[in-house]
């Protein structure tokens, strides 16, 4: 018992990773406490309403995520008042709360309190009534995992926005690109091409058009407030199985999990008309560019270099719009590999001899 409460912790303790430790609590829960059923979920704000949708959970003895292939279909997530437990634990601000449901489950609903706020609970289901030794050895279990995570947000997430940091973009990119099927180990020359129906991964920068105006006409506290609405816009724009960074300054990044070009290029068009229609307070209109790749069999450097090079396009095409990496380089708007910064340099780089 003692050996595998350390295992579990050692295990638990052992992720600078999110969605592992999740996936390392629910497994202790379900080998420690022999829980049936647990789900570990986030809550989130999408137009002034809290929903909440899971992120890891118990089934049929397995430990599953919104990562795994067999979960594609979009996940709004539900409204938390179809939660009525889990509304009276925060309302009560309460560390759980055990109810019993009308087929006689119990259920204990256990926030993760950090500073005052919840952004993630955790739900736990069992057949018969949680005896106290369950509820000690969940504690346990349960105050490691709280810990951990408080841990872990500081150094994943950016302080400003809350949304995940640079360096978690890098350790996120490099394991997504690698752990892309080999089937075919060549570079992907001629077959990039993208079918409409065919689900890929994609990767998107995002950059505020003319974001210095806005620290220049109203300060830098204005344009620290136009930099987090714009973060909320983007974390309620995208499914639970996407990521969102804060790639630096007024740039983020966002990684499309399994879409085709056609959503893809739905979802990336709909955040920017999103922030188009914001009325951002004081500032008023806002828009932003973006430019976006397919992530292919190619190392991270050349896939974020494409998606840079078509963001680049939109800045220098006017603002305000989304463009596709491979549509532009079929249209010959764009040449393999060339940088276009080089060009702003091209008159005056004293190296260019
Ligand atoms: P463009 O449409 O070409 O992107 O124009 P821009 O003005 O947005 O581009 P530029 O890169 O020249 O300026 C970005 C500005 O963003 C410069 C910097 O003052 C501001 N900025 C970067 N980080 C922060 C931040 O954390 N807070 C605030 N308030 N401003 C920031
Ligand atoms: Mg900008
Ligand atoms: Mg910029």
């Amino acid at each position: 018992m003692m050996g595998s409460l350390l295992d579990h912790l050692v295990e638990i303790t052992g992720h600078r990773d999110h969605d592992l430790l999740d996936i390392s609590v629910m497994t202790a829960l379900l080998n420690m406490v022999g829980v049936a059923e647990a789900r570990v979920m986030e809550l989130f704000q999408s137009r002034g309403e809290l929903f909440v949708r899971p992120r890891v959970w118990i089934s049929g003895g397995a430990v599953k995520t919104v990562d795994d292939e067999q979960v594609t279909a979009e996940q709004p997530g539900e409204p938390i008042v179809s939660f009525p437990g889990l509304v009276a634990c925060i309302a009560q601000r309460k560390n759980r709360l055990e109810e019993t449901r009308e087929n006689g489950q119990h259920v204990l609903w256990i926030p993760i309190w950090q500073n005052d706020k919840v952004s993630t609970c955790l739900e736990i289901a069992h057949i018969q009534p949680f005896t106290a030794q369950m509820l000690q050895v969940m504690e346990g279990i349960l105050s490691v995992y709280r810990n951990y995570q408080s841990l872990l947000d500081y150094s994943e997430r950016d302080s400003l926005t809350g949304l995940l940091n640079r360096k978690t973009f890098d350790e996120k990119f490099a394991r997504m690109v690698n752990a892309k099927p080999s089937e075919s180990t060549a570079p992907d020359d001629g077959d990039r091409r993208h079918h409409h129906d065919v689900k890929s991964q994609w990767l998107a920068v995002i950059d505020i058009d003319h974001f210095k105006r806005v620290n220049d006409q109203f300060g830098h506290l204005y344009g620290d407030e136009v930099l987090i609405l714009v973060a909320n816009v983007l974390r309620t724009s995208f499914r639970a199985q996407d990521r969102v960074f804060r790639f630096g300054g007024e740039e983020f990044v966002v990684l499309l999990r399994s879409a085709t070009l056609a959503d893809a290029q739905m979802v990336f068009e709909r955040f920017r008309s999103n922030i188009e229609q914001n009325s951002f307070p004081q500032v008023g209109q806002i828009t932003v560019s973006i430019g976006f790749a397919s992530i292919s069999q190619e190392t991270p450097v050349v896939i974020l270099g494409r998606a840079d090079q078509a963001l680049y396009y939109a800045k220098d095409h006017g603002r305000n719009q989304v463009c596709y990496y491979d549509e532009l380089l079929d249209q010959g708007l764009l040449q393999v590999g060339k940088k276009v910064e080089s060009v702003e340099f091209f008159f005056d780089d004293p190296t260019d001899s």
